[in-house]
């Protein structure tokens, strides 16, 4: 069992100094309108849900929900931006504008990163360091293609499909929004954007900013609710494209939605990755790669290292070092600069995956978990490995989505790519070895969408991301990223 600490313990109970990010700066709108056609307006039935920090569980702000009549709203202005503005603009003015929305994020990177960090539990570290530099960082990219799309598609004309209907998940939230939002405006769409119901206040200050930006109105709506709003932007008639990233079971109903539809679509869906270590790979740094792997974000990673494959005759070496390694890992207030591992982001989050820890315990397996303390209010887990697993285990098979590992081990290369690939997903994997030859065996043999060698967890907004089986099918990032926002003709 964890020992409880209290809030007052926070200052005399750590072994470090914390070092608590200031908030003094950071404005939060209270009450968060819909940003339907360049203003914010209240919803049709005034209903207005909160959304709280994790990590304290205080209310940070209201939220309007968006119901039919709102996203009806919202379609007709990104129609009418589309079809009287956005598409007809010269597509080097279109850059213009996104260029100057990546320098505006960039300008205000401390505020979105300590919102970020409050609404959603991840780390300080995380947010300042990763989240918003990827996200200013999508943003110029796409910019650059926004008058290039003949060279992106030599011999083709690249027209933009329409209004897009862009859902996305509370993990990354303002980076998942980059990932829609930077693609579908270079190429002269539309947008309607719905973000995750725990963490909708980035969006609502990137919805600042674009009115700062000036862009012009309805190229970009942003609605919140919850699965009720995203199913009335996925039924929404005059919709021309889904952009779905989130679960693979809302993922299905989507599909089975728009089937026959004519409707585009493209899913970013959930993974259970392989990390497979091999005897021969710097024993060291493949331990800080399995950590980061598995609770960078507290584990809710769609990429994250789930299922770590380690070689039998390095196994007992690893485990040592990893169980050493999780011992010093932070657990702890978000907005501290020094935490590891923030809050789990809701409290449904951490009963699903105090569950699965109970089935993995269940099912036979091991469970070694950290010493650290947890502060009593708010949300939160302590980093868990399992051994004694296997493939049939729930644990292996699903995504819990937390800082949880299922550890197996192998014999040989065949075995593990076996291995590896006994999962209904295909998202992203990690290969570790000394051995140029192994890695090129090994990732081509993966099905799956992204493949690290001896590193994990890297982002580049100029490199496709996306999965196979029932981890999605499109790509977001680099030129692939493109695509699912054009036709060529
Ligand atoms: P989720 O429950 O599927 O929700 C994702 C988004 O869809 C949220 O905005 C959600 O609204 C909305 N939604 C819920 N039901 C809907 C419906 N019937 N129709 C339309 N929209 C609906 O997933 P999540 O729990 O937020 O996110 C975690 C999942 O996302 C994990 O499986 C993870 O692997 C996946 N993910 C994938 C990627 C990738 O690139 N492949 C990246 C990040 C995350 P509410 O917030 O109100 O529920
Ligand atoms: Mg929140």
């Amino acid at each position: 069992m964890n020992k409880k600490i209290n809030k007052s313990d926070f200052k005399t109970d750590w072994s470090y100094s914390p070092a608590p990010e200031s908030t003094d700066h950071i404005k939060i709108v209270k009450k968060n309108d819909l940003f339907i056609n360049g203003k914010f307006m209240p919803p049709e039935k005034g209903k207005y849900f909160k959304t709280i920090n994790p990590a304290n569980e205080q209310k940070l702000a209201d939220v309007a929900e968006a119901d039919k009549s709102d996203v009806d709203k919202a379609v007709k202005a990104a129609r009418k931006a589309y079809d009287k503005v956005w598409s007809k603009m010269d597509p080097s003015e279109r850059g213009k504008y996104i260029y100057r929305i990546a320098r505006l994020i960039q300008e205000r990177a401390r505020e979105f990163s300590v919102i970020e960090t409050m609404d959603g539990g991840k780390p300080i570290r995380e947010s300042r360091d990763i989240d918003i530099p990827l996200v200013s960082a999508h943003f110029f990219y796409y910019a650059g293609w926004a008058d290039k799309l003949s060279y992106a598609f030599p011999g083709k004309q690249a027209k933009p499909i329409g209004v897009a209907g862009q859902i996305i998940p509370w993990n990354f939230p303002l980076l998942m929004a980059a990932w829609k939002l930077a693609p579908a405006l270079a190429t002269g769409n539309t947008v309607v954007l719905k973000p995750a119901e725990t963490t909708p206040l980035t969006a609502m200050k990137l919805a600042e900013i674009i009115q700062e930006a000036d862009l012009p109105p309805g190229v970009v709506n942003i609605i919140n609710g919850d699965g009720k709003t995203g199913r009335a932007i996925v039924e929404h008639e005059d919709i021309n494209k889904i952009a779905f990233t989130g679960s693979t079971d809302v993922g299905k109903m989507i599909m089975k939605s728009v089937a026959g539809t004519g409707k585009k679509y493209t899913l970013e869906l959930g993974g259970k990755a392989a990390n497979i270590i091999f005897e021969d790979a710097a024993i060291d740094q493949a331990v800080e790669g399995i950590i980061d792997g598995i609770f960078f974000n507290q584990g809710h990673v769609c990429c994250a290292g789930s299922r770590l494959f380690v070689q039998e005759s390095v196994a007992d070496t690893v485990i040592s070092k990893l169980k050493d390694r999780m011992e010093s890992l932070i657990v702890g207030d978000p907005l501290d600069k020094n935490t590891d591992i923030g809050a789990i982001n809701s409290k449904m989050q951490l009963e699903k995956i105090k569950m699965y820890v109970d089935i993995g315990q269940k099912e036979g397996g091991s469970v070694h978990q950290s010493s650290c303390g947890l502060p009593e209010k708010g949300y939160w887990h302590a980093p868990r490995l399992f051994t004694d697993v296997s493939q049939s285990h729930r644990i292996v098979q699903e995504e819990i989505f937390g800082p949880v590992l299922a550890i197996q081990t192998f014999r040989t290369v065949d075995e593990v790519i076996a291995k590896a690939n006994n999962t209904p997903f295909g998202l992203s994997g990690g290969v570790w070895t000394d051995k140029g030859s192994k890695i090129f065996q090994v990732s081509k043999s993966i099905r799956a969408g992204v493949l690290w060698a001896n590193t994990f967890n890297k982002f580049d907004p100029t490199s496709p991301f996306g999965g196979y089986k029932e981890s999605g099918m499109g790509r977001e990032g680099g030129l692939e990223g493109l695509m699912p926002y054009v036709n060529l003709v």
